[in-house]
């Protein structure tokens, strides 16, 4: 901590913030937000000296941890010499955040529209699709979030979309594979790949195959659960895409930029989509950033014809500074390889370990820095420790495993019957056994609500 704890002048910023600041997802009058004095590398901290672990690197988003360095120096370097430029100009530090971004993707998918977060992504990534195909349809998974805009909200699978769905024309929902709750009752994840590609074949087939423009997919699946598809399930997709003329989308906002121990999730199953979404991680959110890598067939489409999308802020000059010297440090200090190894060597045994030692883990799964743990109340039955989209007294008991947590000074990512692992890529063994040791606590405090 570089200043010392000052409550009275974090009173005056909740009182401000109680005042003034219109919070996202919340019930405006019931919310108590804790104020944040400052953070770094994976820890931030309050202003009454309170310190925390962050488990959840924010909304999975500080690949690269709080106020590194080079990416400082490069966005007030650049300050200093360009803030603003309207999109239409080509810019030194623009291009050079492209040429980066399209390096790292997979296969040819080397033009880069710059957005300022993962929703205009996905916005902009089904627009391609829809005026590239002519169709109207979109696909996408029950168990997924897109963002929170017109249309990625509509393509969100998840209870976010329940009160917005009312313009969701052209979007169909399918079960995508999940073991430990197959919707196709397998028992093998072989069984689960084939059955999760026949349902969506038939559902490709009986939606009429020429009517639908795109299928999205988050290559892992982020806050729906942290699924990792099987062996085989992402080419099985691509295939079908390319049988019936469909885009594949991969939408890699969350699961991008090294969450899962490579550059893109995409990568650990050969995979290459014909738009790929991305934000958080590109540049771990110091300045608002996303965009969609876009295909040499698709990027075609539009050589001769105009693209009818763009934003006054698309590829910003402190935003765009910010990603080269992002994606420079992960290459330079080995950032993506050290996520891998942690998940292989230290949170994924540590993990494992947990759901042997406490009865309300019902199963462990990830990989790199991407990893959930699913509570549970009964693990015969496999019963959630509370019920899907529990709010209220539902909720409590995962409430209070939250509370037990942060008590212990770790700030941890809970979505309905999961706590999902997710901190920075730069983390170090020591504090992801730091991490390991309060989980260990917690769970403790779960377990008292199991059968
Ligand atoms: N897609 C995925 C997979 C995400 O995880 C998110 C954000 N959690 C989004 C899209 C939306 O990104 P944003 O909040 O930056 O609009």
């Amino acid at each position: 901590m570089s200043t010392l704890p000052d409550p009275s002048a974090g009173a005056a910023v909740k009182a401000a913030d109680r005042a003034h600041v219109f919070h996202s997802w919340s019930a405006q009058g019931l919310i108590d937000p804790p104020a944040v004095a400052g953070a770094e590398g994976a820890y931030f901290w309050d202003y009454d000296g309170n310190r925390y672990l962050d488990f959840s690197s924010q909304l999975v988003n500080t690949n690269i941890g709080h106020q590194h360095p080079k990416v400082v120096a490069a966005v007030q370097e650049q300050a200093g010499r360009l803030c603003t430029i309207a999109p239409g100009f080509a810019v030194d530090v623009r291009s050079e955040a492209a040429r980066l971004v399209a390096g790292r993707t997979p296969g040819d998918l080397d033009k880069i529209f710059f957005t300022n977060g993962g929703a205009e992504a996905v916005e902009n990534a089904v627009r391609m699709a829809r005026l590239h195909t002519g169709r109207p349809k979109l696909l996408s998974a029950y168990r997924s979030y897109h963002g929170a805009t017109a249309a990625a909200i509509n393509l969100t699978g998840d209870p976010r979309r329940w009160p917005s769905d009312t313009a969701s024309a052209g979007v169909v929902h399918f079960w995508g594979p999940y073991l430990y709750r197959s919707p196709f009752h397998a028992t093998s994840e072989e069984e689960e790949c084939a059955r999760a590609l026949a349902h969506l074949e038939d559902t490709i087939v009986f939606e009429g195959p020429r009517t639908i423009a795109a299928i999205i997919l988050e290559s892992v699946v982020g806050t729906a659960g942290i699924l990792v598809p099987p062996a085989g399930y992402l080419a099985g997709v691509r295939e079908l895409c390319d049988r019936h003329g469909i885009v594949f989308i991969l939408d890699e906002v969350m699961s991008g930029f090294g969450r899962t121990g490579r550059w893109f999730a995409a990568d650990h199953f050969g995979v290459t989509p014909d738009l790929l979404t991305f934000a958080k991680g590109v540049n771990s959110g110091y300045v608002p950033l996303g965009g969609v890598a876009i295909s040499a067939e698709i990027a075609a489409t539009f050589d001769r014809r105009p693209y009818p999308g763009g934003l006054t802020y698309s590829g910003h000059p402190l935003a765009c500074a910010s990603a080269v010297a992002t994606i420079n440090a992960m290459a330079e200090e080995g950032i993506v390889e050290n996520a891998a190894r942690l998940g292989e060597d230290v949170l994924g045994p540590g993990l494992r370990a947990l759901a042997e030692r406490h009865r309300s883990v019902g199963e462990v799964r990830g990989m790199g820095v991407f990893w959930a743990l699913e509570l549970v109340k009964d693990r015969a039955t496999r019963e959630p420790l509370v019920p899907y989209n529990a709010a209220g007294e539902a909720a409590a008991p995962m409430n209070a495993f939250a509370a037990a947590c942060k008590k212990s000074g770790l700030w941890p990512f809970v979505n309905m019957n999961r706590t999902h692992v997710v901190p920075p890529c730069t983390l170090t063994e020591a504090e992801a056994r730091e991490g390991l040791a309060i989980l260990d606590e917690a769970l403790t405090v779960a377990d008292t609500h199991t059968v």
